[in-house]
């Protein structure tokens, strides 16, 4: 079975916020949601001599995930491949799940009632492409791919690679490795 994840590049990331846009206008999101915000680190250093960092953020897809644990109708569940998706028509629209989410990933959509998040565009995934995001960076900041495949780039950049993990200390397994 495949374990999806996405390497995050953050030496690569422009900043140009190219993907918060293709996951919007493909989920078609309402205003006041966003499931990608890219966020800004800096800009250190005095003029001239200025940079910033950026830090692509997204659903974790956690392994051990808070939030399928806290949902009490069964609408946020992960799939064998580690996909972490809501079920529109089971959820209540209580916002257990967005209390719960550590990385504020998960997003009540006043239009519908329900709670929305990035499902790593499965339905995508699951025709043997990539999630918008990843297609749409042409930094190639993005990667998607099976971690279990150690043929795969994802396998290899991590192997090769420092990395971390936002907030490890929670022990959630998040699938979503920052290159630094
Ligand atoms: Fe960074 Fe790529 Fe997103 Fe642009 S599209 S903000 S380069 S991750
Ligand atoms: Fe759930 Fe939040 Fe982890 Fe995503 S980041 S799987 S919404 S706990």
């Amino acid at each position: 079975m495949a374990r999806y994840v996405i390497v995050m590049d953050t030496r690569r990331c422009i900043g140009c916020h190219s993907c918060t846009v293709a996951c919007k206008v493909h989920n078609e999101l309402p205003t006041d949601m966003v499931y990608n915000p890219v966020v800004q680190d800096g800009p250190h250093g005095t003029f001239p001599n200025l940079h910033s960092r950026f830090l692509p953020l997204i659903c974790m897809h956690c392994d051990n995930s808070p939030c399928v644990d806290a949902c009490p109708t069964g609408a946020s569940v992960q799939r064998a491949d580690g996909i972490v998706h809501v079920e529109d028509k089971k959820c209540v629209g209580c916002l257990s799940c967005v209390m719960a989410c550590p990385y504020g990933a998960r997003y009540h959509n006043h239009e519908t009632g329900a709670v929305n998040k990035c499902n790593f565009c499965m339905d995508r995934v699951d025709q043997g492409m990539v999630p918008h995001c990843v297609a749409t960076c042409h930094q190639k900041a993005r990667i998607f791919g099976d971690l279990d495949d150690e043929t795969s780039e994802v396998y290899r950049l991590i192997k090769e690679n420092q990395y971390i993990q936002l907030l490890p200390e929670l022990n959630t397994e998040p699938a979503v490795y920052y290159l630094i």
